[in-house]
C-alpha cells in the first residue's frame, strides 16, 4: 500500500470560483492565472476546471506550451513577457500574447523576423517597482512598440502592491490612468484582491489566481466564504499509529509539547517533506474525520501529531484533513493553516511535494 497521504484537486470548485470571480466584473473578460503550475495544482489537472476562463496567463514557456497541448486554442499570456530572443519564435508558433515591461523585450522584438505581428501588453510601473516602464516613459515605449511592424495590437497593463488592504489601489490607478487615458488599446489592472474589493476598475481583462483556488486574497479582513469561494485543493492523510500519554509526556522533537492531563493523540502520515509546514506551531488546525482539532508539537519530515482526547471515536486509520474539504463536507480553510505559518495560501498550495500523489474529483 502507498503511504496513506493524498491530495485532491477539485474540479467544480475551480469552475464555481471562476464564475464568482466573474460575478465581481461582468463586463470584464477574465485570465485564469496559471503560472506556477496552476498554484500547485498541476495545469493538467486545473484545466478541466478552468476552461471557461476566456484566457490563461502564466509565466512560463513551457506552461504555455502546456496549455495549448491541453488543446487551449485561445488567448494564452506570458505575464513576464519573453526572456530571450527566441522565445519569440514559441509566441509565433504557439500563438502567444506577451507582457513587455522593458526595453530589451522591445528590441527582441524589432529583431524578430516574423510575418504575423503579435499582441502584446505594454507594462507600467505605478509603485510596484517590480516590472515595467516608469510612467513618464510609458508613452515613448508604446510610440516604439506602435512603429513596430512586428506588432499588433497593443494593451495597456499595471499590477497593484496594496489591492489587499492599504493603502488601496487609488494612487497606482491614477497613475495609470493619467497615463493612458488618450492611448488606444485594452486595460487590465486587476489581481484576486484588487478584482473582489475593488472590483469597479476591472478594465478589459481581470487577472485572478488566488480566487480561483479558492483563497481569500485578504484573509483575515475576509476569508473564503465571505467571498464565496470553495476550496481546489484537499490536503489529507491517515493516522498511522496513536499514543496515550500521561501528565508530563512530550511530543515529537524537542519536545516542544508537553501534556499537562492524560492524552490521546494520533500521529498522522504527512510531514513537512509533503509541503505541510515545518513551522506550524502546536494548536494549528486539523479536522480528524471532519471534527476540529489541532497539531501537537513540531512537524517532522514525515509525520505530525494530532490531538484525539475529545475525538473517542478517532483512531489508527481515520481520515486527517490538514487543508480543504474532508469526506462529511466540513472545510478547513487553507488560508487558517497558512495564517498559523505566517504566509499565505499561496505559498501552501505551490510547496505541496512532489511525492504526494494527487487525484482530481470530477
Ligand atoms: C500572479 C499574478 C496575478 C494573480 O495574482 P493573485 O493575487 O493570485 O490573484 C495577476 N497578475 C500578475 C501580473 C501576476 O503576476
Amino acid at each position: 500500500m502507498p503511504r496513506p497521504i493524498q491530495a485532491t484537486i477539485h474540479t467544480q470548485a475551480l469552475a464555481y470560483n471562476l464564475q464568482q470571480a466573474r460575478r465581481h466584473a461582468p463586463d470584464a473578460r477574465v485570465w485564469a492565472v496559471v503560472k506556477a503550475n496552476a498554484y500547485g495544482h498541476g495545469i493538467e489537472r486545473a484545466f478541466a476546471g478552468l476552461r471557461g476562463a476566456d484566457g490563461f496567463a502564466l509565466l512560463d514557456l513551457a506552461e504555455a506550451q502546456c496549455v495549448r497541448l491541453l488543446g487551449w486554442r485561445g488567448p494564452v499570456l506570458l505575464l513576464e513577457g519573453v526572456f530571450e530572443q527566441r522565445d519569440l519564435e514559441l509566441c509565433s508558433r504557439l500563438d502567444l500574447w506577451h507582457t513587455v515591461h522593458c526595453e530589451q523585450q522591445i528590441d527582441m522584438l524589432a529583431a524578430h523576423k516574423t510575418n504575423v505581428p503579435q499582441r502584446v501588453f505594454l507594462k507600467m510601473n505605478t509603485g510596484m517597482n517590480r516590472l515595467g516602464f516608469a510612467p513618464n516613459q510609458y508613452r515613448a515605449a508604446w510610440t516604439r512598440l506602435n512603429a513596430l511592424p512586428q506588432v499588433d495590437e497593443i494593451s495597456h497593463m499595471t499590477h497593484f502592491s496594496d489591492a489587499d488592504g492599504t493603502p488601496g489601489v487609488a494612487r497606482q490607478m491614477a497613475v495609470f490612468e493619467a497615463h493612458t487615458a488618450d492611448l488606444p488599446g485594452e486595460r487590465t489592472v486587476s489581481n484576486s484582491a484588487a478584482l473582489l474589493r475593488h472590483g469597479g476598475l476591472s478594465g478589459d481583462w481581470v487577472r485572478p489566481g488566488i480566487a480561483v483556488y479558492g483563497s481569500a486574497p485578504d484573509y483575515p479582513a475576509h476569508d473564503a466564504v465571505h467571498w464565496g469561494l470553495q476550496p481546489t485543493m484537499t490536503l489529507q492523510a491517515q493516522i498511522i499509529a496513536v499514543q496515550n500519554l500521561q501528565a508530563g509526556d512530550t511530543v515529537g522533537y524537542g519536545s516542544q509539547f508537553c501534556a499537562e492531563a492524560p492524552m490521546r493523540i494520533g500521529v498522522v502520515a504527512c510531514g513537512y517533506a509533503d509541503g505541510y509546514p515545518r513551522v506550524c506551531p502546536t494548536g494549528t488546525p486539523v479536522l480528524v474525520d471532519g471534527a476540529p482539532s489541532r497539531t501537537l508539537g513540531r512537524v517532522s519530515m514525515d509525520m505530525l501529531s494530532v490531538d484525539m482526547t475529545d475525538l473517542p471515536q478517532a483512531g489508527q486509520g481515520s481520515t486527517v484533513t490538514l487543508w480543504g474539504r474532508a469526506a462529511n463536507g466540513a472545510v478547513l480553510p487553507i488560508d487558517a493553516v497558512a495564517a498559523k505559518a505566517n504566509t499565505l495560501a499561496y505559498e501552501l498550495m505551490c510547496a505541496l511535494a512532489q511525492r504526494v500523489p494527487v487525484v482530481v474529483e470530477e
